[in-house]
């Protein structure tokens, strides 16, 4: 009889990978990095868990940013773990450096005596702070983005994002999305600060807001009082009290869905039906007295309680 070896060797030919279909409809979007050359390891684990974890099917943009030159082997170590558009930018001196009324000497001064807590002594995290609070949004390459979504060396993604949160934000007119230890920012009717934050290391920004006047003039008010050299002011806590303040609780958003970690806290949902996309294990999720913030912020906005994993223990 006759044998079709072409039919037998066809088979076991192996498949050329399709090419992959993007969606349609996408936002004006991008992530975006800020990153040091030495970070390159870590920038390139961050980029492979998030196109792993959602861009491959989406191909976002992303811009890189720095206050120094990108070389040439960062570029090229980066430009590899993703088809999608790549910016590499510097940011301009002026976003760097200190304003005209901060007294430098005074500075140190606090710098020195804040050199036992986390960052205390450190000049480049003051710059850091105050550009991720003020100026990121203002960037010349990110004019043209509606959204972005920050991203750091690093951090890991542990569930399947099957959906698009920037379209998420944009179809339910959301302005700020984060991730973990969330907020509301006063126990007291707005006495004092209760230090309740969104942890700005995964935030998803309408940076049309944030570029909008009533952000621009919190942000200026905060920068001219100094606060971003004689303390040690973050742009976690500056973003949360301007979420709080400037946006209807609608506006806000938490993504319990999108498992994440930044050292040292995990978010890593319990949910059954949200676990099943995840190899996180919900036991490390961030202790109660973050879930404080957390509880407190989904009391204000009617959102679902969190689940924590003995409850759902059978
Ligand atoms: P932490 O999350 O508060 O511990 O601070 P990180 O060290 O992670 O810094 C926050 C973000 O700013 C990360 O994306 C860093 O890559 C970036 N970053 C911090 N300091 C600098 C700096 O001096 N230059 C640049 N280009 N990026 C920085
Ligand atoms: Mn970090």
């Amino acid at each position: 009889t006759h044998v079709d070896t072409t039919f037998k060797r066809k088979t076991i030919l192996i498949p050329k990978p399709l090419p992959p279909t993007l969606p349609t409809r996408r936002a004006n979007a991008a992530f975006v990095m800020l990153v040091r050359n030495k970070d390159v390891h870590g920038a390139r684990s961050a980029i492979r868990q998030v196109e792993d974890r959602f861009n491959r099917n989406y191909q976002y943009p992303y811009v890189f940013l720095n206050d120094e030159p990108f070389t040439p082997k960062f570029k090229e170590l980066v430009r590899t773990m993703s088809k999608a558009k790549m910016t590499f930018a510097q940011i301009p001196e002026e976003h760097w450096s200190y304003p005209e009324w901060i007294d430098e000497d005074l500075a140190e001064e606090a710098r020195y005596n804040m050199r036992k807590i986390i960052y205390g002594w450190s000049e480049s995290y003051r710059h850091m702070c105050r550009y991720q609070s003020g100026f990121i949004c203002q960037h010349e390459v990110m004019l043209q983005y509606d959204y972005y979504w920050r991203i750091e060396p690093d951090v890991k993604y542990s569930c399947d994002i099957d959906f698009d949160p920037f379209l998420y934000m944009q179809d339910n007119n959301k302005k700020y999305a984060e991730d973990n230890s969330l907020e509301f920012i006063s126990d007291d009717d707005g006495e004092t600060y209760n230090m309740c934050h969104f942890w700005s290391n995964f935030e998803i920004v309408d940076a049309r807001w944030m570029r909008g006047e009533a952000y621009t003039a919190f942000f200026n008010h905060l920068d001219r009082s100094g606060g971003f050299f004689y303390e040690r002011w973050g742009d976690a806590p500056v973003h949360s009290i301007a979420a709080a303040l400037l946006l209807p609780r609608s506006e806000i958003h938490f993504f319990r869905e999108i498992g994440y970690y930044h050292q040292p806290f995990y978010n890593c949902p319990a949910e059954p039906e949200l676990r099943a996309k995840c190899h996180c294990d919900p036991n490390q999720n961030i202790n109660r007295e973050y879930m404080a913030c957390t509880t407190k912020f989904l009391e204000l906005t009617g959102g679902d309680k969190m689940i924590y994993p003995e409850e759902l223990e059978d």
